[in-house]
């Protein structure tokens, strides 16, 4: 079959691979100006250097099976390293903010890419056919097969399949004139959005740790970036607002956003004032309600949807839902 498949983060390369295997002719489009998706390196000039981020997802694991045999195989290519961070629970309390450490759960490696996160998502996409800067915005069956349009390439096809790897909200949107059950599901999945704001700083923070969940707060996580295996410069730091913080403040300014979460953070550890800071708005970051099977399809239209929104909101489920379907196709 000849197939398209809309979106080349985690899940729609693991079900790209997977198709390839059986013999399948895959064409990707991302509407991305490269590999990343939530996945994403964000790079940086300032007053200490050239700087890069993991600003969407911090680590995953690899719990299931095949998803472990690819991520060893990435780990064995230097794509993918181990992180063990110090870690921290913190919380405000009546006489200021109290810090517990933490062990991690023993059966839980948390794994990242290396020498950033976005080296996953490109090394998966490697020897594959992809459209970079591609936004679908139309899918259209006619008599020959599936025709989907771009804002920049305009109408591809005919297609055979079409496999919506993107997020629930923007395939909902593309689903609802062409499959509307499949876009029913998507429409009732939901995913909260996150802030995230990127600092560097002079010289190199005394935590006594490296990654840290923050309950009750504005902020829910806060890693120091240089921590992971095979960064190096200037120390860099990732904080992730709450959803319920984010919700709030969606449509706050990028920059009083950034000004708001350091100070918490440099409250919070006695931190000095950053050289670098800025903020990132993930529209659709975490899934919060999802659709409760690892993939649709509609048989009569010949679309398929997958994503970390059919399942959980991890690395790994996106990579179960693309490998999931593509069990199903192939059989
Ligand atoms: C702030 C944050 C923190 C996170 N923390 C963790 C964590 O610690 N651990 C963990 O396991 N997971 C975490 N996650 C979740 C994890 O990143 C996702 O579960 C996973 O990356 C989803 O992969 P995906 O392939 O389903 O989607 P994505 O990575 O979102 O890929 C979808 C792709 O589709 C493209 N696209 C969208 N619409 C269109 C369109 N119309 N046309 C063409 N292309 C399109 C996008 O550009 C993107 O590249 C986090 C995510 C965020 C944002």
């Amino acid at each position: 079959m000849k197939i398209a498949i809309i979106g080349a983060g985690v899940a729609g390369l693991g079900a790209a691979a997977d198709l390839k295997g059986k013999g399948h002719d895959v064409r990707l489009f991302d509407k991305g100006r490269g590999a990343g998706g939530r996945l994403s390196t964000r790079r940086a000039s300032s007053p200490v250097g050239e700087l890069r981020f993991d600003h969407g997802a911090q680590f995953f694991t690899a719990r299931d099976e095949g998803f472990r045999r690819l991520i060893e195989r990435l780990e064995t290519g230097g794509h993918v390293a181990r992180w063990s961070p110090r870690g921290a629970e913190i919380a405000p309390g009546p006489d200021g903010w109290t810090t517990t450490m933490t062990t991690p759960e023993a059966a839980d490696v948390w794994y990242v890419g290396a020498p950033s996160m976005n080296s996953i998502v490109k090394a998966m996409a490697s020897g594959f056919d992809i459209s970079w800067g591609e936004r679908a915005v139309e899918i259209e069956r006619r008599a020959d097969g599936s025709h989907v349009r771009f804002d920049n390439a305009g109408r591809q096809g005919p297609f055979d399949a079409v496999i919506l790897a993107i997020p629930a909200e923007q395939a909902g949107e593309l689903l609802e004139d062409i499959s509307p059950a499949l876009a029913d599901e998507a429409k009732a999945a939901t995913t909260a959005p996150c802030w995230a704001v990127m600092l560097a700083f002079a010289a190199p923070l005394e935590t006594g740790w490296e990654a840290a969940r923050i309950n009750k707060a504005p902020l829910s996580w806060a890693a120091c970036n240089a921590s992971k295996p095979g960064r190096s410069g200037a120390q860099t730091w990732v904080l992730h607002a709450s959803p319920e913080w984010t919700r709030e403040h969606v449509d706050m300014d990028k920059e009083d956003v950034a000004a708001a979460l350091t100070d918490v953070f440099c409250e919070m550890t006695g931190a000095p004032r950053p050289v670098y800071l800025a903020a990132h708005r993930w529209l659709y970051a975490k899934t919060d309600v999802s659709a409760g099977s690892p993939f649709g399809w509609d048989d009569t239209r010949k679309i398929g949807v997958i994503g970390d929104w059919r399942i959980a909101p991890r690395v790994e489920a996106a990579w179960q839902s693309g490998h999931a379907l593509a069990t199903f196709l192939a059989d």
